[in-house]
């Protein structure tokens, strides 16, 4: 261990019962609110402040009524405008060139700055956008090149902790560590070949250090550093990974002036760092030890585990039992153990309060927020005082999952039984050139085939006639006809611009997996259950909490009513299995495999409806494979398995001459492409405009004999892509893929797109079309 010689006392306690961080978006959506009026410019940046100041204290509040200590470092503060990792690269200074005039004197930036940064504006290209983990929370990327310099620049973290003080509360301030700051930024463009973001290490480890000195000055006590990267494989050498841990707690360990360092790492295990970080000698270490497992054969003595052992990441009540048990089991490798969330507690809603018509029972098997910072203060109290002194909460948690294992709708006989039934040829279809060609027959689809991913633009009176129609204001028949309506109007529309397969336009989703969690068996969902997605971007995931049956057809009549409009094919619209379960909440009760495979079955059932009523051509959505690829190389071939097994059993029940389609959203295709291929589908369409057709070659080289339809718009934003432009996407597409194996359709669906940009750019998509088959 090192010798700490430098920092003058010893670390103060770790306290007792902690989580990593808390919903930053307000239990109303307050600061979503404040947000998007501060950018239509209906408000200023002084009560965009002010809002947010108050939903820190009212967080504040609520975490000491809840039963975290008010002045002993245990509550965290972990507020963000945006994104966590944005506000990390504004402290530092790390702004890219594009964004320079918008830094002040000192190297600040104001919201106004710090939201142009996140979002754009003009022909200033935001941050991209990615995917936090294996979560669906997404952060903006850092652009780190040669040449960014790196200074603190902005006060606010500090001064966010001073506020609390005066407030009479000692908190635990959280920041993004250096090792995830770095690993997760790209290199700038202008970097030569073969830089990387980490080669800015030193310089970045300065600023840690500034900042460590900061908070101390300031009274922190402790402050957490987030390090996930550290538990996934990445695309770095390990050891390379494992020596700049080494490097970088070293240094901050030694820093002159410093709270006492607390480096979480949730999401998984540590494995091998975890020795490593101990070596380090900083004060406590998160572990997540419900993703991860508990650490075998380490000597953990004299060192403080925060033990996440409850989830952060899911909904479902604590199993107090196994939770204590897993902390005895640290214990018993000589650390000094708390209690902790696994993660931060944001990818959950605030509280299950207001939620009473979940149904006593369902909701005794929930936690949100809130409840789950109730769990960890009695399990706390189990593990510092005994047992004994939380006697009743521990029989209500038993009783409670008990009756959710024994729950008739958790175990359901005629869906265990359909599924035992199954039998290997049911994920199986006849050679794809036995299918292609029966397909031929039946289309006669022209070379370059166009059509688009689904939806067309979500009007405010779609929207209005669906809220009316919840609030009763609307009957069911009158909905319905609105509706149809709409239907009507978008067939009419593809028609005029002559697209080749036809959509119905999915005006009655309200959202792609929402629509399919209401009308399926064993989903749940709630009134106010938001979690940010991005920025002010919020999502309301259902709950996915027992077996999944199929009542009746989901959206038969939608398709068949689109169908009787057009002589032309009409595409029927589903939401695969993978996607349905990524974007709700899951049951924990069972592998994934197997209420994906369920889901599967009923899709299938489904197919087959739409089948028998005529619709010939079926998408089935998977935009999130990708996004449940585990952490661990280890873990990903059986997890490619069994979310491809899933997607095969909801689609290989169709005939020879019913075309599936399958659409994936993103663009990092190399890691995938053998479980895209394993997907079996006929038609593939993925996104590909933004890159200027990069994946390509990948599905050149990997030998893909079935159809792709590679986006030729992107359609993230209003710009109208140029017939030129389109028709060079398409010419670059055809030197990789040949003619017949391609479809000309934008990059997903466009429901957030105006009616304006819509037909615009699906005219230009033609006409460029008609131009590529003809040259
Ligand atoms: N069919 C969906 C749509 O068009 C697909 C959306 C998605 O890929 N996220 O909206
Ligand atoms: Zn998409």
């Amino acid at each position: 261990m090192t010798d700490n010689t430098n920092s003058s006392a010893p670390a103060p306690a770790f306290p007792g019962g902690t989580i990593l961080g808390y919903p930053r978006i307000g239990r109303m959506r307050e600061l979503k609110r404040a947000l998007e009026s501060f950018w239509k410019g209906n408000s200023t940046q002084d009560e965009l402040e002010a809002t947010a100041k108050a939903l820190r204290a009212e967080n504040r509040d609520r975490l000491a009524a809840l039963g975290l200590g008010k002045t002993d470092s245990s509550i965290p503060s972990n507020f963000s405008f945006y994104d966590h990792v944005l506000d990390a690269a504004v402290t530092f200074g790390a702004v890219p060139e594009r964004f320079a005039d918008l830094r002040a004197a000192d190297g600040s930036v104001d919201l106004a700055g710090y939201s142009t940064i996140a979002r754009g504006q003009g022909d200033k290209a935001p941050l991209e956008m990615t995917k936090w983990f294996d979560s669906n929370y997404h952060y903006l990327v850092p652009e780190i090149g040669p040449d960014t310099t790196f200074a603190l620049s902005s006060n606010r973290w500090v001064e966010e902790f001073i506020e609390a003080k005066e407030a009479g509360f000692l908190t635990r301030p959280v920041i993004t560590g250096p090792l995830t700051f770095l690993y997760l930024s790209k290199a700038a463009d202008e970097a030569p070949e073969g830089y990387q973001p980490i080669d800015r290490l030193d310089d970045v480890l300065a600023v840690y250090v500034e900042l460590l000195a900061a908070f101390k000055a300031a009274g922190a006590e402790w402050i957490q550093i987030d390090e996930p990267v550290l538990v996934a494989d990445i695309d770095a050498d390990r050891a390379d990974v494992l020596a700049n841990t080494t490097k970088v707690y070293n240094a901050l360990v030694s820093a002159e002036s410093r709270p006492a360092l607390f480096v979480a790492a949730p999401y998984n295990s540590l494995d091998d760092a975890l020795p490593v970080l101990k070596d380090t000698g900083v004060d406590a270490i998160g572990i997540d030890l419900v993703r991860g497992s508990v650490p075998s054969g380490v000597d953990l003595s004299g060192v403080t585990i925060a033990a996440g052992v409850v989830d952060g990441h899911n909904i479902w009540r604590t199993n107090l039992d196994e939770a204590l048990a897993k902390a005895d089991q640290v214990a018993d490798l000589g650390a000094t153990v708390t209690i902790a969330s696994s993660t931060s507690l944001f990818h959950v809603p605030h509280t299950l309060q207001g939620e009473e018509h979940l149904g006593e029972e369902l909701l005794s098997w929930l936690a949100f927020a809130d409840e789950k910072v109730a769990e960890i203060v009695t399990l706390d109290t189990a593990f510092t005082q005994g047992e004994q002194a939380v006697a009743g909460a521990l029989g209500e948690a038993r009783a409670a999952l008990q009756a959710r294992a024994e729950h008739p709708g958790t175990n359901r006989a005629e869906v265990r039984e359909a599924l035992s039934g199954i039998e290997a040829q049911a994920f199986e279809r006849s050679d794809y050139s036995i299918r292609a060609a029966a397909q031929d027959a039946r289309f006669n689809l022209p070379e370059l085939a166009t059509t688009t991913i689904g939806s067309f633009p979500q009007t405010p009176e779609i929207r209005k006639a669906r809220a009316a129609w919840a609030k009763g204001e609307l009957s069911d028949a009158e909905y319905e006809q609105a509706m149809k309506d709409e239907i009507a109007s978008v067939v009419k529309l593809q028609e005029d611009l002559g697209l080749d397969v036809l959509v119905h336009g999915e005006a009655e989703r309200n959202d792609m997996v929402q629509y399919f969690a209401e009308l399926l068996e064993g989903f749940d969902v709630t009134k106010n259950g938001w979690v940010q997605s991005y920025g002010s971007r919020c999502t309301r995931p259902s709950i996915l909490w027992g077996d999944v049956a199929r009542a009746e057809a989901m959206t038969v009549e939608w398709a068949s009513y689109a169908q009787t409009l057009s002589d032309k094919p009409v595409k029927g619209m589903l939401t695969g299995p993978v996607t349905i379960l990524a974007w709700s909440f899951v049951r924990d009760d069972q592998p994934l495999a197997d209420t994906a495979n369920q889901v599967g079955l009923a899709l299938r059932g489904e197919i087959a409806d739409l089948e028998a009523a005529g619709i010939g051509i079926i998408q089935v959505d998977e935009p999130a494979l990708r996004e449940l690829l585990p952490l661990k190389k280890a873990d990903q071939p059986a997890y490619l398995d069994w979310s491809v097994k899933s997607f095969r059993l909801a689609t290989s029940g169709a005939k020879d001459d019913t075309q599936i389609h399958t659409h994936l959203c993103y663009s990092e295709f190399g890691e995938v492409i053998d479980a895209i291929d394993g997907l079996n589908a006929d038609v593939t369409s993925i996104e590909a405009a933004r890159s200027r057709m990069e994946v390509l070659p990948a599905i050149k080289d990997h030998g893909y004999e079935r159809q792709v339809g590679p986006g030729v718009w992107d359609i993230h934003s209003p710009r109208v892509p140029s017939t030129e432009e389109v028709t060079e996407l398409l010419q670059l597409a055809k030197d990789s893929i040949p003619g017949k194996q391609l479809w000309v359709n934008p990059d997903c669906g466009l429901k957030t797109r105006g009616y304006d940009e819509t037909n615009a750019s699906l005219k230009n998509m033609l006409a460029a079309t008609k131009a590529v088959r003809s040259a």
